[in-house]
């Protein structure tokens, strides 16, 4: 028989051990669920004394309130059912703070009666703050990936997303969808003889104005290029778009962007593709899309500064 190895554990060594680790053991007695053993690690963490820690009411009332009926719930039927499990919860701490504690309990049994449990605390404030932290990164880049860096409101993609969503109810309401292209007049000369930044500025202000243009809930506006804008009208007939489209033209108007070097007009303006349609099946939103481009190429030859509508026929 080896001699080196102990056969009986030396409950020194394991107490040395136990009190040095950054875990903090436990052990419950579940007949009369107080505590017989907490480590003196507590006290460095929570600032509790070992001794504050009688029975399992000083555990679940050092527990945030949100947490508590969770976990209790679920660590007393594991318990009862004699399952090692783990929990997540805050613990409050002396002075009033909360700390992200990760408890791991084991179920002692003797012939088959659960006796005691024995467990470690962790402190995992640092992991769930770079969890949370990570969470809130997740959320602005969804928020990014949605939204022009510019000027703020929807981008290209999200408009793609919406347009696909309001043609398909569309086609089930059949009530007609109107959609708005608008693009600045001669901004590349804007750009050239003002620079880039107040180019910039002029962008975000007329992205701000034309939002002014709708408000019904669905109403939806986004910067689908460079210098262009667009407004999804659902459930908006020709007559309702029109008025829409003039809107725009007439708060832009109001602006007075001083635009010196326009071919139209010594204020900045805009140009207006506007249609309507009422969506059949097979009819695909991108046709319509085109469709209303054209438009505002037709406005565009026409003189720029105006807008020009086309209502699909049915
Ligand atoms: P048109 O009246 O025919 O629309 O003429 P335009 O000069 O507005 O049209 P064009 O498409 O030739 O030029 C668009 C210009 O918009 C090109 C670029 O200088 C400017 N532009 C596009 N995106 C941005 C941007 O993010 N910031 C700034 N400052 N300018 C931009
Ligand atoms: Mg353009
Ligand atoms: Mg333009």
């Amino acid at each position: 028989m080896r001699r080196d190895i102990p056969s009986e554990p030396d409950s020194a060594v394991y107490k040395t051990l136990l009190e040095s680790t950054k875990a903090i053991p436990w052990r419950i007695d579940w007949q009369t669920m107080t505590f017989s053993y907490i480590g003196p690690q507590i006290e460095t963490l929570l600032g509790w004394t070992p001794q504050s820690w009688v029975s399992v009411d000083d555990w679940v009332e050092r527990m945030h309130p949100d947490d508590r009926e969770y976990v209790v719930n679920f660590c007393v039927s594991q318990s009862r059912a004699g399952v090692d499990h783990e929990a997540d919860y805050r613990a409050l701490t002396s002075t009033g703070n909360y700390v992200w504690i990760r408890d791991v309990v084991h179920v002692v049994r003797k012939e088959g009666e659960v006796e005691a449990l024995v467990g470690f605390m962790f402190d995992i404030s640092e992991r769930k703050q770079t969890e949370e932290h990570l969470i809130r990164l997740q959320k602005q880049l969804e928020e990014y990936s949605f939204q022009d860096g510019l000027t703020g409101i929807a981008n290209r993609r999200m408009f793609d997303t919406v347009l696909e969503r309001e043609w398909s109810s569309a086609l089930r309401s059949q009530l007609p969808l109107s959609l708005i292209i608008l693009d600045i007049d001669y901004f590349k000369q804007y750009n050239d003889h003002y620079g880039h930044i107040k180019g910039d500025e002029c962008l975000r202000q007329v992205a701000r104005t034309l939002s002014k243009a709708a408000n019904r809930p669905r109403d939806f506006i986004a910067r689908i290029g460079g210098e262009e804008f667009v407004w999804l009208l659902p459930e908006t007939d020709a007559a309702s778009a029109r008025r829409v489209a003039e809107r725009c033209l007439h708060l832009i108007r109001q602006q007075q962007i001083e635009h010196a070097h326009s071919s139209v007009s010594p204020l900045l303006s805009l140009s207006l593709g506007v249609g309507t349609t009422t969506v059949k099946p097979g009819s695909e939103a991108l046709t319509f899309v085109e469709e209303v481009d054209k438009q505002l190429y037709q406005a565009k030859r026409n003189g720029r500064m105006r807008a020009e509508f086309f209502e699909a026929m049915v």
